[in-house]
């Protein structure tokens, strides 16, 4: 029987890949549903914010043509790939959904658009983001909305919004994300998929825009554990091109998610189950922890003291960060200019006013500040301190344990517009994810879970640096024993 567009867009990357390999489904086949999908559904998410049909269609044609002449192809052969804005492909925009880049054609391929089209997957288009990858609800996005696709009036999370819609409502079979805080997990969290961000360096920041250099790691989202290790598989390993990036082999991920979690030992920071936390997020992530031990883990009490300092501590580092790389948006070499300056410090003034929106503005001021003169010492020196302490904590504590669990936010996805106007409870938002990204470390966030009212909930799983096959082995065994990942949104 000839599958469906339905059906074809319900298929794991796993599966897709297997049945192109195996030629029960041609490439092109897969992309036309795809492209189908995208048009039926995409107005009402606002996930794409450029699609790329006819190169998406040509790549998909000629891993069918090498098929057909008996060709060996790659891993992800003819799987649908969504890319958030941020990454640079040649020959198409990038715009990290700001005014200042609208219109800049990258003038070569990243990192990662190389490796997965190595890999023969197919790039179907760019996934909208708050601009700049700052922010949690995707609302920062100059363009437009992107809606949550299990309620339309709620946020999909952010800033891998896009990345987390699309791939939530089968508009690609998985997609790349960016995470400097928490923007791939949290999002993930919010739509009801896998979102993971590896350790510091294992995945090349070449060809990312960047954000807060030390903090920004590229990850996959996708619908099940397995389709995740698949793709970081594919994107992960040394790249000269980045210095941070780390020389270790990349293991077989994909073989990790078959190890079980039975002997690992899950710990559980007292810290991350605080008060005004949701009640069904607590009582679906303590559940989704018994479940572990169930499936038999050993349960670990562990303590994470400087945890309280985690925000306070990123919006520090991060804000300087940005103000420092955002620098380079000129008005000279990239994208916007403002019309018939004066001279040259008008044409950066008027430029950076009007390309960049409020966030993004109120970032770069917050960093220039606390890395002014004057205050440099009390604000972004003592945040150094205080990310050494953080580190540590997590140091002491997987001297007992192999993984973590805790929530992955404090709350299930929240009204449009509910926090755009509260920048602090906005940044709440990344109390849970912060920590992971101070200290470097790997981090996945699966589903665990619905509210009442329909929404998903997120597990977040952490491990020591480069402990990503422990936390896969974790979240696969328990995505095999629930149910929660096989749920679609009602679109
Ligand atoms: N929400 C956080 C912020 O606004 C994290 C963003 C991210 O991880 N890119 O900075």
């Amino acid at each position: 029987m000839t599958p469906t567009t339905d059906d074809i867009t319900r298929w794991s990357a796993c599966e897709t890949a297997e049945r192109v390999r195996r030629r029960e489904v041609s490439a092109v086949e897969v992309i036309d549903a795809t492209l189908a999908r995208i048009r039926a559904i995409d107005g009402k998410l606002g996930a794409h914010l450029s699609i790329d049909a006819e190169g998406a269609l040509a790549r998909a044609q000629s891993v069918d043509t090498r098929l057909a002449r008996g060709e060996e192809v790659g891993a992800l052969a003819g799987v649908p790939i969504g890319l958030k804005d941020i990454f640079i492909a040649r020959g198409r925009e990038t715009t990290c959904a700001s005014k200042i880049l609208r219109g800049w054609i990258a003038p070569y391929d990243g990192t990662h658009v190389e490796r997965l089209e190595r890999a023969d997957a197919v790039l179907t288009g760019k996934l909208n983001m708050d601009e700049f990858a700052m922010g949690s609800s995707t609302e920062n996005s100059a363009f437009q909305l992107t809606r949550n696709p299990w309620d339309l009036g709620r946020i999909p999370g952010g800033s891998s919004g896009g990345s987390a819609a699309a791939v939530a409502a089968g508009l690609c079979a998985a997609a790349l994300g960016t995470d400097t805080g928490g923007s791939i997990r949290q999002p993930a969290s919010l739509c009801g998929v896998v979102g993971m961000k590896p350790t510091y360096g294992r995945v090349s920041r070449y060809g990312v825009v960047a954000f807060a250099s030390s903090l920004d790691q590229v990850g996959p989202l996708a619908r099940t554990v397995e389709d995740a290790a698949l793709v970081l598989q594919t994107i992960a390993g040394h790249d000269p091109r980045d210095a941070t990036s780390l020389p270790h082999p990349v293991p077989d991920y994909r073989a990790a998610c078959r190890r079980g979690v039975r002997g690992l030992r899950v710990g559980v920071p007292r810290e991350y189950f605080v008060a005004g936390m949701d009640g069904e997020v607590e009582a679906s992530v303590r559940a989704a922890i018994a479940e572990l031990s169930r499936l038999g883990a050993e349960l670990v009490d562990i303590e994470l003291p400087h945890t309280a300092y985690a925000v306070a501590v990123y919006y520090l580092i991060a804000t300087a960060e940005a103000s420092s790389n955002l620098a380079r948006y000129d008005g000279v070499r990239y994208g916007h200019r403002t019309a018939e300056p004066r001279d040259l410090l008008e044409l950066y003034e008027r430029t950076r006013a009007e390309g960049f929106g409020p966030e993004v503005k109120r970032r770069i001021m917050l960093g220039t500040y606390v890395l002014s003169a004057g205050y440099y010492e009390a604000y972004y020196g003592r945040a150094l301190k205080v990310r050494t302490l953080i580190r540590r904590d997590f140091e002491k504590a997987f001297a007992r344990c192999d993984v973590i669990a805790t929530p992955t936010s404090p709350t299930p996805a929240f009204k449009l517009g509910e926090k755009i106007d509260d920048p602090l409870q906005m940044y709440l938002a990344d109390i849970f994810t912060i920590s992971c990204n101070l200290a470097g470390l790997p981090g996945l966030s699966l589903p665990c879970g619905f509210t009442q009212g329909g929404l998903p909930i997120g597990l977040q799983l952490l491990g020591p640096p480069l402990g990503e096959e422990a936390i896969f082995a974790a979240a696969a065994d328990y995505e095999q024993a629930t149910e929660w990942h096989a749920r679609r949104p009602p679109l």
